[in-house]
């Protein structure tokens, strides 16, 4: 069947990783441009592969393209709703072809083609003619099927446009449906291949954080396929509808995380925040000088105010693994009414990219759009307080109320102790490090004074503990 193709094409081939010093050329990522699409239509040539622009024997070692994939698809019982799962295969299916390597998903392609494999004489019809066959096979309602790759910046770019435009056709139908208005969620386990732990739970208010998958898409592929990567969750018992906790998510996060993972708050970074695989478009992250949540994405190529880029939040959150302060998202996540709403929503977002910003403008609410920074206003934890300060966003607020409440707990503890303190003996030689950061401590004393440190930070050069 891949025959007349040079290169090896096996899903053993699904975790290899072309690095630069192994590269040909690369394809669209974070310095071109680039989408993929599936289309249901109703006139498709079968076997037609189509290469737009120039080829890998005109490219230059090193050099990057902008990079298209356009695949028509018909089938009777094949429906629009599909496009969106289907296409997400393109990611899978393309890494069974050795020697070529695809991330991402939609218009956050970012794809190489090693030496070895130009070497070899691939050519871009190989990948055509590869994802034909295996598509046909992954899905036997696909009756036909053809495949136009574009390597032109000028087609790539009228590509893009009509891509956007129906991304956003698909994002904005989700839209309208939320939580309470269906009686069953999905689970999706498409990314265990390298991330193990890994469920996405998608409901209407929260489009998978690849952002390639929403409610609709799932319903439609599990209809298709119930023993598939893509499975109904009755929603059954809510536990916490703010944070978004569900007695059935919970058990099939525990079953298929095999134990790992057995909590998950749909809208919250913090407890039991959804786990992360690595195709999230953006993440969410805990900043606790401010007790605020940033987002950053990964077109964002700067350093975040944790000092890190997205890359470095993303190794450390990836992969399946819970991690309380960072959450994985997609970016229409944050048009839901429901984004981070046990958390304050939009009321506790402290930072994001500019062109996030932008891109949700008529989703933050009005009062707040000007209150929250962007990299070119405040880079660093004392840049974003300065912002929030003058801004008066309402971060303050909370932060105010936490202070007012940590200093009525200490009047309270001075209280209870003052008449005891003159016997209190004086601290020499206590290892403070062990005071700091513990949420309270109580330190046993003979002379019958107890002293109690809440969420207590203290800082001293040295402490004196004198027998009297
Ligand atoms: Fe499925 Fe989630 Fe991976 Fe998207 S990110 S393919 S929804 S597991």
């Amino acid at each position: 069947m891949f025959e007349d193709i040079p290169v090896d094409v096996s899903p053993m081939y699904e975790g290899e990783r072309i690095r630069s010093a192994n590269m040909f050329v690369e394809f669209a990522g974070p310095k071109s441009i680039g989408a993929e699409l599936v289309q249901v239509e109703e006139d498709v040539e079968d076997g037609k592969i189509e290469v737009v622009g120039p080829n890998l024997s005109e490219m230059k070692e090193g050099e990057i393209y902008p990079f298209g994939i356009l695949i028509e698809i018909k089938g009777e019982k094949l429906e629009k709703e599909l496009e969106g799962v289907i296409e997400r295969r393109t990611h899978e299916l393309c890494n069974y072809v050795k020697g070529f390597m695809h991330l991402n998903q939609r218009d956050q392609i970012w794809c190489r083609v090693s030496k070895e494999a130009k070497d070899a004489g691939f050519k871009l019809e190989h990948l055509g003619k590869s994802l034909s066959i295996l598509f046909k096979e992954e899905f036997p309602i696909i009756e036909a099927i053809s495949i136009k790759i574009f390597t032109n910046k000028e087609d790539v770019e009228s590509f893009l446009e009509k891509t956007s435009t129906l991304y956003e056709e698909r994002d904005a139908r989700a839209r309208k449906l939320s939580d309470e208005d269906v009686d069953v969620f999905y689970g999706c386990v498409m990314c265990q291949s390298f991330a193990p732990t890994h469920t996405c739970v998608v409901t209407p208010d929260r489009t998978a954080l690849c952002g390639a998958i929403n409610w609709f898409d799932c319903r439609a592929a599990a209809k298709m396929d119930p023993d598939g990567p893509i499975f109904e969750i009755e929603k059954g018992e809510v536990l916490d509808e703010i944070k978004g906790e569900y007695v059935n998510v919970n058990t099939v996060m525990a079953d298929r995380s095999q134990g790992t993972v057995d909590r998950v708050y749909l809208h919250s970074v913090f407890g039991y925040p959804h786990t992360s695989c690595g195709c999230f478009e953006a993440v969410a992250f805990y900043i606790p000088e401010l007790d605020g949540v940033g987002i950053v994405d990964r077109d964002f190529k700067g350093e975040t105010p944790l000092g890190i880029p997205f890359s470095a939040m993303a190794g450390q959150c990836s992969g399946g693994k819970q991690v309380e302060g960072f959450a994985g998202l997609s970016l229409e996540y944050m048009r839901s009414p429901k984004f981070l709403q046990a958390d304050g929503g939009y009321e506790r977002i402290i930072w994001l990219p500019k062109a996030i910003k932008d891109s949700l403008i008529d989703f933050i609410p009005e009062e707040l759009a000007e209150k929250i920074p962007t990299e070119e206003d405040a880079n660093s934890i004392k840049e974003i307080r300065k912002f929030l300060r003058e801004k008066n966003h309402p971060v303050l607020e909370r932060l105010k109320e936490a202070k007012t409440a940590a200093e009525s707990e200490t009047e309270t503890v001075e209280e209870e102790t003052s008449t005891e303190m003159e016997a209190m003996p004086e601290m020499e030689g206590v290892p403070m490090a062990q005071v700091a950061y513990t949420p309270e401590l109580s330190l046993p004393s003979s002379g019958g004074v107890k002293i109690i440190f809440k969420n207590a930070k203290i800082y001293a050069e040295k402490v004196i503990i004198k027998r009297k």
